[in-house]
Formats: structure tokens, sequence, C-alpha cells
């Protein structure tokens, strides 16, 4: 998907057109405590074109000066966006910083779409004329608030997207990410998992970003570990981000079709674990938990077992995910992961049959009767897998707003009982049939 940025100096409107274009997307949780609603990253479509998109201004780069923060996030945009919309404000015109920020973007070739906010009414588009002098060609007079002139500033946007670039890798090739706060290791058990193998290949054809990718031929499977943590160059003072580590993490999750979820056995689980795994559950990726550094801890019989309760009642939202007990560094265990993902990408495509389904769920039916709500009973007809990454449910009922969530997990739970589906969310989706 190509990516696009919002980049601008404060209190220009770059979240209210962020969300403009985000729209209301529905995710796959309900709820997931410590989940921040916070949006600097999502996802857009125009003219059945998907890309992603980010509000640079919600990356909060803390005590930097002003200036500073306004530069470095033009920085990131330059280096996350496949095309860059410079916002501005129409009401005050162009501003000392509007040109600071305009001085970073004249150093790259990735295109820039000038857009003028809070352009509300057609007698304000005078107001514009002044940016032309920044040198970006058009401006495109918009209206957050209004919703006005997103749609001709939005076909520039996809006029510069690179030309659709075939699959990156080969689809039997599992691509998997590693997700955890810092120091849990993750560059550890990369290093652990290529051992001699190790070959960088960045800028793998196909990609657009400096995004480095680390391929892995094990058993005859093919994988490629995405935008590996400390792999990547460092040294921007960004990186130390949170907010800008937590978005590199998304943009990986996105790429991979597994995502590991790296814990620190020795230190256990704090809130920001549970932050991270809850975005990669509301991606919808097969998952596996890797416990890593168990060399370190104290152990007896009982302690695997009291771990994986305390995971087990921490992510309740991930009761799906295997958990892989390792260490990177004494590489104990680490050769039980491969496996674990393996299956939990097959989790992910697998497709089961209509009829065997639909005897599944009317057994449930039958063991459990369906809730009724003012004296209206939900009533299920039919099932059908509409999709798989992750595998989808379409259920058809009377009334989709009978189908209540404890319902749906019951009918999620007697599904996964009969098949398969370890390492992999599942998605129900309740629809009134016509
Ligand atoms: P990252 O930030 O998640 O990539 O973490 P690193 O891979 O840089 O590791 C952070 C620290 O934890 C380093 O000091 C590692 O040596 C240490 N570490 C990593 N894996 C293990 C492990 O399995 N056992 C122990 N005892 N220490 C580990």
């Amino acid at each position: 998907k190509p990516t696009v940025a919002i980049v601008g100096r404060p209190n220009v409107g770059k979240s209210t057109i962020f969300n403009r274009i985000v729209g209301e997307r529905i995710s796959i949780v309900e709820d997931i405590p410590g989940v921040t609603r916070d949006r600097i990253y999502s996802s857009g479509e125009w003219l059945n074109q998907e890309f992603s998109i980010i509000d640079t201004g919600g990356i909060d780069l803390g005590d930097e000066p002003f200036l500073e923060q306004i530069r470095q996030q033009a920085e990131i945009a330059i280096d996350e966006a496949d095309v860059i919309i410079f916002l501005a404000n129409g009401r005050e015109g162009v501003t000392a910083a509007d040109e600071e920020v305009a001085k970073i973007l004249y150093k790259t070739k990735k295109p820039v779409v000038m857009a003028v906010n809070k352009v509300d009414n057609p007698e304000m588009r005078s107001d514009i004329y002044d940016f032309y002098a920044l040198g970006f060609g058009e401006v495109f007079p918009i209206s957050g608030s209004h919703g006005l002139g997103l749609g001709d500033l939005l076909d520039e946007v996809l006029k510069h997207f690179p030309e659709k670039t075939t699959e990156e890798y080969d689809e039997n090739t599992i691509k998997f990410s590693l997700i955890g706060r810092p120091n849990v290791g993750k560059s550890s058990l990369v290093n652990a998992l290529l051992g001699q193998e190790r070959v960088i290949v960045s800028n793998v054809a196909g990609t657009t970003r400096d995004a480095v990718d680390t391929p892995l031929t094990r058993d005859g499977q093919d994988y490629v570990i995405i935008d590996t943590a400390g792999m990547r160059k460092k040294g921007k003072v960004y990186e130390s981000t949170e907010k800008y580590s937590v978005l590199r993490a998304l943009r990986a999750i996105e790429r991979s079709d597994v995502v590991l979820v790296v814990l620190d056995g020795e230190e256990g689980i704090i809130e920001q674990d549970k932050k991270i795994a809850g975005y990669a559950h509301e991606a919808g990726r097969a998952i596996v938990i890797v416990v890593n550094k168990w060399d370190a801890v104290e152990k007896d019989e009982k302690t695997m077992n009291e771990f994986e309760e305390k995971i087990r009642a921490h992510f309740q939202f991930l009761d799906y995910a295997p958990i892989v007990f390792l260490s990177a560094k004494t590489k104990k265990r680490t050769h039980t992961l491969l496996p674990v993902i393996n299956k939990a990408r097959e989790s992910h495509n697998l497709r089961v049959p209509t009829n065997v389904l639909n005897e599944v769920i009317m057994d449930a039916i039958a063991m459990n009767p369906t809730p009724t709500h003012n004296g209206q009973r939900l009533r299920v007809y039919y099932a059908t897998q509409v999709g798989v990454k992750p595998p989808t449910f379409v259920v058809f009922v009377n009334d989709p707003e009978l189908l209540h969530f404890s319902y749906e997990r019951f009918l999620e739970n007697r599904i996964r009982d009969a098949f398969d589906f370890a390492g992999s969310p599942i998605k129900i989706i309740g629809r009134a049939r016509s």
C-alpha cells in the first residue's frame, strides 16, 4: 500500500484532515484496554485505491524546540511516505514556520502536494495565492471542518502514487516481524534465528522505502523478517520517541503475515506490552507470543505454567496466540519458534468447508440457545467463510443487532473447537438476510 504523510506546522488542521481522510473505520476489536485511541497512522481509500496515512503532527518529539519538532516531523514524512501533503492555514498566510517546513521538503525528490486549509467558502479562495510562492506547484484549497476540496486534493495525491508494484515476495514466503518494547531482545532473537545466515538486503525491488528486510530459509521454507528493530539506520533524533517506534511497529505489522509479540521473561509483563500486543491483534495478523530471556529466570516445574497464566490474564484478547518460551542468548528452544510461525501462518490462511461450518454453527445453537432482546430472538440461518488473513465469517441472521459480542464469542469458540485456527484471529460479521 502506498503511504501518504501529512506535514505542517501546528494548528493548520492536520488531524482534522487526517480524520476526514480516514473516515470512520471499524476495527476488529471492540475494546482493548490500553490501546490508545489517538491515531497517527491509519488507512484511507479513494477511488478504490487503498493507502496508509500518517499524521506526523501526532508524533510528539518531547522537549525539542518548536522549530526542531516541525523539522523532524517533516523528516519523518520524507522517510516514511510515498507522497507528502504539505498543509498550511489560509487564514494566516505563509508564516516563518511554513517556510521552515518547506525548506526541509525541498530536500526530497518525493512528490509534495501543497494544500491550504480553512478555506471554508469560495470567497476565501484568494487566500491561497501566497502559497504558490513556496514552489510546490498547484495549491489545493480545502476545508477540513466543512469537508471541502478533499476530493481534488486526493485526486492529485493519487496521481503521484508509485506504479503498482508486483507482490514483493513469493506468496509462499512467510513474512514476519518482531514487536515489543525496547530491550526485550528483538534484535538478539533475530540474530539467533539467523545464525551464520545473516544476509541483509535493503531496498528490495518493489519496496519504495528504506525498510530493511532479512530473508531466511529453513527446512525448505522461505521467510522474510520485516523491518527488524535494531538493524535499521539509527542515529536520527526522532528514532527514540515512543510514537515513532509505535509507527514503525505498525508499519512492520502491516507488511507481515505473522507478528511475534516479544516479552521479557525476566522483567515480566508491563502495560506497554499490552498496548503493543493490542496493535498486533487489531491489525488482524497471525500472532505468536514469545517469552525471551527464559535463561535468566529461576524456575521450577511450575514457573512456565504460572507465566502462561499471567499472559492469558493480561492478554485475554490474544487467547488464540501460542506462547513460545526461549532464550535468544543461549539459543535454548529457539529452534521451536519457526514451526510455530508456520502453523500460525497456516491458520491465518485456512478455509473451511461451508457444509461442515454450518453443521458446527447449528450444533452450537442447539446446545446454547440464541439470546433474546426485547422479546426478539436472534435467528441464525447460515454461515459462510468470506475470506482469509484473517479467516472471516459472515453469519446471516434476522437482525445483526441481536448478535451480541458474547454470543459471537461463543460461536467463535465453537468454530475454534471444530477447526484448528491456532495462532490466528478470526472475524465474525453478522449480516441481515435479505
Ligand atoms: P531489542 O531492543 O528488543 O532489540 O533488545 P536487544 O536484542 O538489543 O537486547 C536487549 C538486552 O537484552 C541486551 O543486553 C541483550 O544481551 C539482552 N538479551 C537479549 N536476549 C536475551 C536472553 O535470551 N537472555 C538474556 N539473559 N539476555 C538477553
